[in-house]
């Protein structure tokens, strides 16, 4: 058992669980159009060439571009309009040499025409005649058979995280099902015997349950199925009793509360009477969520996050955020939205320990300042009134106002 005075630097607490977290292999195949946000199981590619007929990439005159070599605004080639390219259909329209055709972007290429002259550059001499007054040459303003994708060519590959251009390339080559991995499930256990139901007016010295519902939406951003647990109380037998059930309907599990002095011990206690190898990290030099356990039962990561609300949704995007994305198969972490900002007031801390001091952020003279929003006690407030969390470095005892800080945003 690994114990809250040898802590451990955010990095090093990850390297410790990262060998415990194993892809599931469990896939299931879905609607493209409902796949936002899965990973893809298997490698794609093309099945067709796209587009499967020339298409015109402006509005214009498609034409034969030898017609066009030489000409100017003052000498300017005169072509017959031999018809328009309706869009949807195949070209009606079959170009002789000196002919010219009509066409839209997006529609088919008549046979014979090998370029489109942009409208900007012609002119109407009557219904009959247009006038180019540029060249064009031989492929100009078309888009070939093949030439956004050629058939067979390798679009997306497996643990790809499906973003919403993936969706609309994938169905514009006609794959309409995709299969991915399941989503990831993650048991979210509240502990404390001052918790009630969000519905309840708590009574003297009781609390609402928040956290279990605030770290579910953090799990279902992620892309996992959030499953919340029954409010726990503080005795080893419903802890364990929970975890088991916990450990048996999901592939993670998350203990919320419980880091307090005298219930300390009995999370980790519990989470080593599950099975090996048990509590990997307990304690972390981070602010707020220094008390966070790592741990993994068999296969399954369990964390024992610190009840503190702010606490337990910052170290659940530190550590359980990038375990989700591990276990759904995905093969890179997906970097999370960051700016640099200047900040507008100073921030103590410590060496040695990683601060998230949450933000708000303003435009001024041109650069972006971050504010401090320092809450007094409840901190969820103060995230709930920044933009994003500033980082303040584990080598840094404090930042300077006017330093650069990164700032992760919500
Ligand atoms: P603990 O980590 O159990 O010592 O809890 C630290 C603080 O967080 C205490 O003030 C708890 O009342 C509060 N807390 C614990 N669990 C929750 C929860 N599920 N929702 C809201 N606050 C909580
Ligand atoms: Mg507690």
């Amino acid at each position: 058992m690994a114990d809250l005075f040898t802590v451990l630097t955010p990095r090093e607490a990850w390297s410790r669980l990262e060998p415990h977290l194993h892809p599931i292999d469990r896939v299931e195949t879905v609607p493209t159009s409902e796949s936002l946000g899965r990973v893809l199981a298997e490698d794609t590619s093309a099945p067709v060439d796209l587009p499967h007929f020339a298409r015109s990439s402006m509005d214009g005159y498609a034409v034969r571009a030898e017609d066009t070599h030489g000409a100017t605004e003052g000498l300017p080639a005169y072509l017959k309009v031999a018809g328009e390219v309706s869009m949807g259909q195949p070209a009606g329209v079959r170009l002789s040499p000196g002919e010219a055709a009509l066409i839209h972007t997006g529609g088919m290429l008549p046979e014979g025409a090998d370029a489109v002259v942009m409208v900007e550059n012609t002119r109407g001499v009557d219904a009959a005649m247009i006038e180019a007054v540029r060249p064009v040459a031989k492929g100009e303003n078309v888009i070939r058979v093949g030439e956004d994708m050629a058939r067979g060519e390798a679009l997306l590959s497996r643990g790809s995280l499906l973003r919403p251009q993936d969706i609309g390339s994938l169905l514009s080559l006609g794959i309409t099902r995709v299969p991915v991995f399941h989503r990831v499930r993650v048991a979210l256990i509240p502990t404390g015997d001052e918790l009630v139901p969000p519905e309840t007016d708590p009574g003297p010295g009781q609390i609402r349950n928040t956290n279990a519902f605030a770290l579910a939406a953090l799990a279902a951003k992620a892309g996992a199925v959030p499953v919340v647990l029954d409010i726990v109380r503080d005795s080893y037998e419903s802890l364990q009793a929970a975890a088991r059930q916990a450990l048996e309907t999901a592939d993670i599990v998350v203990f919320s509360g419980g880091s307090s002095v005298s219930t300390r011990d009995m999370t980790s206690r519990v989470i080593d009477s599950l099975g090996k190898p048990g509590v990997l990290v307990h304690g972390v030099s981070l602010r707020p969520g220094k008390p966070t356990i790592l741990a993994a039962v068999g296969r399954q990561p369990a964390f024992g996050l610190p009840g503190n609300p702010a606490s337990s949704m910052v170290t659940f995007g530190i550590f359980v955020t990038p375990a989700i994305y591990r276990l759904s198969g995905c093969r890179r972490l997906p970097q999370s939205l960051a700016v640099k900002a200047r900040l507008a007031r100073n921030i103590p801390s410590a060496a040695g320990r990683e601060d998230y001091v949450p933000v708000k952020l303003e435009e001024k003279g041109g650069d972006l300042l971050a504010d401090p929003v320092f809450g007094k006690s409840n901190f969820l407030f103060a995230m709930v009134r920044g933009d994003g969390v500033a980082r303040v470095p584990l080598d840094k005892g404090g930042m300077m106002a006017g330093e650069w800080v990164e700032v992760t945003l919500f």
